[in-house]
């Protein structure tokens, strides 16, 4: 349960001062490449990123969108729409090194600067209010020095109380745009919009907030939360009320991450002896726990699942009141509803020969600095000892040492993991790559970067936009790299 009073993580509480700002590059690959060839401008121009007939075009320029043309449409389509279409190919170093000059000039104005993409960046002036009292100007100065750099390109800056209003604000005005979206002003915007002008409704969204009788943008911020919640599916519910009502809920820096999580697929071996399952399972929350501390973050959700190898699955999630960061408190979370399932369904045991994965998710943050301890228990002490202990591992080198013990418990498949062992459960794949399902990963970059193994991006991610979170990659087979090379000598 979330309480009155609680900051939850990234999002202040509901601020109606617009001090967030979006930008948006216009047409930004097209505007890179008009930039560069003068000869293109004022014409119609698709971006490809192969120069090929079934190419798709993957942007274009102000004057090709005015023939209809889209990104991602079929170049032969684009010519029917445009037969004088001029086409050119990608040049990303140049895109890149356009982006590094425009964040720099951000950065000029701001030093809380958060790159969205290449040609997207929000600004969060909260702790310029006494700076700066009028962000609509500082906005003009902006594109006044982008246009100093590179003349042709141009932005769209919505100003707003939180980053997706401001976001919202760049859409109002497409090319060139400047717009500040207020509590005076929203509900004339929003009125003007369909439900899938707002950054993240699609149609499928659009289709849950229709069967519960929401039709516009506008009848959406007006809704109650629990309206929302019904529509959404739970909490995502509650984000849209705030998003809308001047609450931060996408901010999300580097460091502060919406999901962790921990996986580990099981061989038909380990998944025999139920120890190497309970091991796994407290391995799991180690790793998650571990990089909590690490980043000063304490979880108020956790969902766990179990995948068999007939293709069945078993999960579970769990709010808590209490914001938890310890590993055995969140195993004992995770073995209450394993016991209460097998419990009221007296069916064989979750934990059996047929699990082949494992995976423990957390997610809805808070930040340790703003935790609100009870005054009976010894949390904060414990919360402490934990930290010290983590800085103390740190010193001598042995941050992974309770997750490594936790899969020694069959020596022949730790082998494999410090490199000696047997290749039976290696996969050699076609391009060569090699992949080994059961190691584990290290933390240290030294030893991340001897590794010749790709990395696996995590599956749980649901924002596309947080993919590149260090914390959040599951790093395999640094060990066996170990191995292998040890072999080739
Ligand atoms: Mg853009």
């Amino acid at each position: 349960m979330r309480h009155k009073g609680d900051i939850f993580q990234n999002s202040a509480k509901a601020n109606a001062v617009p001090l967030v700002m979006f930008i948006d590059m216009n047409c930004y690959f097209a505007s890179c490449e008009q930039q560069r060839h003068p000869e293109l401008r004022g014409k119609p121009v698709g971006v490809l990123t192969y120069d090929s007939p079934n190419a798709a075009v993957i942007a274009a320029s102000t004057e090709a969108k005015k023939f209809g043309i889209k990104s991602g449409m079929r170049l032969g389509d684009c010519r029917q729409l445009c037969p004088e279409l001029i086409t050119t190919t990608t040049n990303p170093p140049w895109y890149r090194q356009i982006h590094v000059d425009v964040m720099a000039i951000l950065r000029s104005y701001c030093d809380d600067v958060i790159p969205k993409s290449i040609d997207e960046a929000v600004l969060n002036f909260n702790s310029y209010s006494l700076v700066y009292n009028d962000l609509s100007a500082i906005a003009k100065k902006i594109k006044a020095d982008i246009a100093a750099k590179y003349d042709y390109l141009k932005c769209s800056i919505g100003i707003a109380p939180n980053s997706f209003l401001a976001k919202v604000g760049t859409g109002l005005q497409k090319r060139d745009g400047l717009v500040v979206i207020t509590p005076d002003n929203i509900d004339s915007y929003l009125a003007t919009m369909k439900l899938t002008d707002l950054p993240g409704i699609a149609t499928n969204n659009e289709r849950r907030l229709h069967m519960i009788g929401i039709r516009n943008p506008l009848e959406m911020r007006h809704s109650s939360p629990a309206l929302l919640r019904k529509a959404f599916g739970g909490v995502v519910g509650d984000y849209w009320h705030r998003r809308l009502n001047f609450a931060e809920v996408d901010m999300y820096s580097r460091a502060e991450n919406r999901t962790m999580s921990a996986t580990r697929t099981l061989s038909r071996q380990q998944s025999q002896n139920r120890q190497v399952l309970d091991s796994m399972l407290i391995s799991l929350c180690t790793r998650l726990e571990q990089r909590m501390v690490k980043s000063g973050l304490f979880c108020k959700e956790v969902s766990f699942s179990i995948r068999y190898r007939d293709g069945g699955s078993w999960d579970t999630a769990v709010k808590l009141a209490d914001p938890l960061q310890d590993a055995m408190e969140m195993i004992n979370y995770i073995k209450e509803r394993i016991t209460d399932y097998e419990r009221s369904h007296s069916l064989q045991a979750l934990f059996n020969e047929r699990v082949t994965n494992l995976t423990v998710v957390i997610t809805s943050f808070m930040n340790g600095s703003v935790m609100q301890y009870s005054l009976f228990d010894n949390r904060m002490k414990k919360d402490t000892v934990r930290k010290v202990m983590y800085e103390i591992k740190e010193v001598y080198e042995q941050n992974n040492i309770v997750r490594k013990g936790c899969e020694l418990i069959i020596p022949g498949v730790m082998k494999d993991a410090i490199g000696f062992g047997s290749v039976k459960d290696m996969i050699v794949k076609l391009d060569g790559e090699i992949k080994n399902r059961h190691l584990l990963e290290e933390d240290k970059p030294g030893v991340r970067r001897m590794a010749t193994l790709k990395k696996k991006p995590v599956e749980e991610h649901k924002e596309p936009d947080y993919n590149d979170i260090p914390q959040n990659e599951e790093w395999e087979g640094v060990s066996l790299a170990q191995t292998l090379q040890h072999a080739r000598k």
